[in-house]
C-alpha cells in the first residue's frame, strides 16, 4: 500500500540533533524507540547528529547548508533550539537563514516551546511533537533580540534575573528530578524570600493586567493567538533585523517612552512563550507575534503566604491577578543588576551577570506546530 501511496506523501528531509545530556539523560532513547520509528513510517528522513559538547548545535547551524533541509529538529530541550537559532541569525545569509523551519522533540528538562505549541497535557508528549514536525505548517514567531557587553544574540523563550534564573540555573545538581526540578526549587527559593537589587527599565504597550487579558481573550476567540498567518504574508511587511530602541551600551532615548524603576525584585522576567516549563504557565497572555515582550515582576517584599499563593497561581497562570505581581507588555526592557554576582538565564542557558537590553522582532523564526 505504501507503494501505490509513494506519490502523494512528500516525506520531509530533516536535520535532527540530539543532545544525550539533556533532561535526565533520556533524549537518545527517546529519538531511537519514539520518534525515529515515527519518521521512518512517514518516509521523512534525517542526517542525524548527537551533539558532543556545549555550542555544538550552534556551530551546526552556523554551517548547515539550509537549502537540503525542511527543518532543523532537536531532541533535547530549549537550550539546544536557543543554540540554533543563534547559529541560523550569526550566519551571512542571516536574513534568507532564519526562514528555516525549527522543530521541538521534548526531551530536556525545559521544554518551554513544546509546552506552548501542544498545550500543558500534551507538550511533554514526544508522539504529538513529532506528528507537528512531520504533518506540521511552518509559523511565524517572534524573536528577541538581547544586547549585553560587546555582543548581541538573540532569545525565543524567556529572559530571566532573580529567582526564576536561580531556580534554572542554580539547580543543575537536580536534573535527577527532571521538570519537577523547578517546581521544587522554586518553592524553596519563595520561603527564603530574597530579593536582588536591579534597575528596571521599559517601554510599556499596556500595564492594565485585565485589559491584557481582554485582549487576548479577544485574540483566542479570532483564533490568532497561534495566528493563522503564513510567512509570506507575514514578511511582506517584515522589518530588518535592526533594534529599534538602541543597544544596552546606548542611553534611553526619552522620546520612545521609557520608564524606570530601581527597586529591588524577587524576580524580573521578559517572555514570548507562555508556559516556561512543565506546570508553569508564567505568562498566560504571552503571543508568538505580537512583537511584544511580556514582563512579568515579583516586587521584594511579597511575604512568605503570598509568595506560596503566587506560586500556586503559576499553574494555571491565575497569578497576574495577584495584587503584588505586575504584569505588563512592552516594546523594549533594560534590566542592570546592581549586586555583583548571581544569575541571569537567557533560554536555560547562562550568560554573564551584568546589564541587557531586551526587544521583540516581528514574526522572525518559524517554527513547526500542528
Ligand atoms: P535541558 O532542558 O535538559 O537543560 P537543553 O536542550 O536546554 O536541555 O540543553 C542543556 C545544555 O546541554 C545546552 O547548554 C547544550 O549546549 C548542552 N549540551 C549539548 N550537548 C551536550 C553534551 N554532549 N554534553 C554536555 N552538554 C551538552
Ligand atoms: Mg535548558
Amino acid at each position: 500500500l505504501s507503494h501505490v501511496y509513494k506519490d502523494i506523501k512528500r516525506g520531509r528531509h530533516f536535520k535532527v540533533l540530539v543532545n544525550p545530556f539533556g533532561g535526565q539523560g533520556h533524549a537518545k532513547r527517546m529519538w531511537e524507540t519514539v520518534a525515529e520509528p515515527i519518521f521512518k513510517a512517514a518516509e521523512c528522513t534525517f542526517d542525524l547528529t548527537y551533539t558532543t559538547h556545549r555550542y555544538h548545535a550552534k556551530e551546526i547551524a552556523r554551517d548547515l547548508n539550509i537549502r537540503l533541509f525542511d527543518a532543523v529538529v532537536s531532541v533535547s530541550g530549549d537550550g539546544v533550539l536557543h543554540e540554533v537559532i543563534n547559529g541560523l541569525m550569526e550566519r551571512p545569509d542571516a536574513i534568507i537563514a532564519h526562514k528555516l523551519p525549527v522543530g521541538a522533540i521534548p526531551a530536556g528538562s525545559g521544554n518551554a516551546l513544546s509546552y506552548s505549541l501542544l498545550g500543558e497535557d500534551h507538550g511533554g508528549h514526544v508522539t504529538n511533537a513529532v506528528l507537528g514536525i512531520i504533518k506540521g505548517r511552518a509559523m511565524p514567531v517572534d524573536l528577541c533580540s538581547v544586547t549585553q557587553g560587546q555582543g548581541r544574540y538573540f532569545s525565543f523563550v524567556l529572559q530571566s534575573f532573580g529567582l526564576v534564573a536561580d531556580v534554572d540555573l542554580g539547580t543543575e545538581d537536580m536534573r535527577w528530578m527532571g521538570e519537577a526540578r523547578f517546581t521544587v526549587a522554586a518553592i524553596g527559593k519563595l520561603m527564603s524570600q530574597k530579593s536582588y537589587p536591579c534597575e528596571l527599565s521599559y517601554i510599556p504597550v499596556e500595564t492594565n493586567v485585565d485589559k491584557i487579558r481582554a485582549e487576548y481573550n479577544y485574540k483566542r476567540q479570532q483564533s490568532v493567538v497561534w495566528a493563522d498567518q503564513t510567512y509570506d504574508e507575514l514578511d511582506q511587511s517584515h522589518p530588518t533585523i535592526v533594534d529599534r530602541f538602541g543597544g544596552v551600551n546606548t542611553p534611553l532615548n526619552k522620546s520612545d517612552g521609557w520608564i524606570t524603576e530601581s527597586d529591588d525584585v524577587i524576580t524580573a522576567v521578559g517572555a514570548k512563550l507562555p508556559w516556561i516549563s512543565k506546570g508553569m504557565l508564567l505568562n498566560p497572555a504571552s503571543s508568538p507575534n505580537d512583537g511584544l515582550v511580556d514582563l512579568i515582576v515579583f516586587p521584594k517584599g511579597t511575604g512568605r503566604i503570598s509568595g506560596m499563593n503566587i506560586m500556586i497561581g503559576t499553574e494555571t497562570g491565575e497569578h497576574i491577578y495577584h495584587d503584588k505581581v505586575r504584569y505588563m507588555k512592552v516594546k523594549a526592557f533594560r534590566l542592570t543588576p546592581k549586586n555583583t554576582s548571581g544569575y541571569i538565564s537567557m533560554d536555560g542557558e547562562h550568560t554573564p551577570y551584568t546589564p541587557y537590553q531586551v526587544e521583540a522582532h516581528r514574526g522572525l523564526i518559524s517554527v513547526l506546530s500542528i
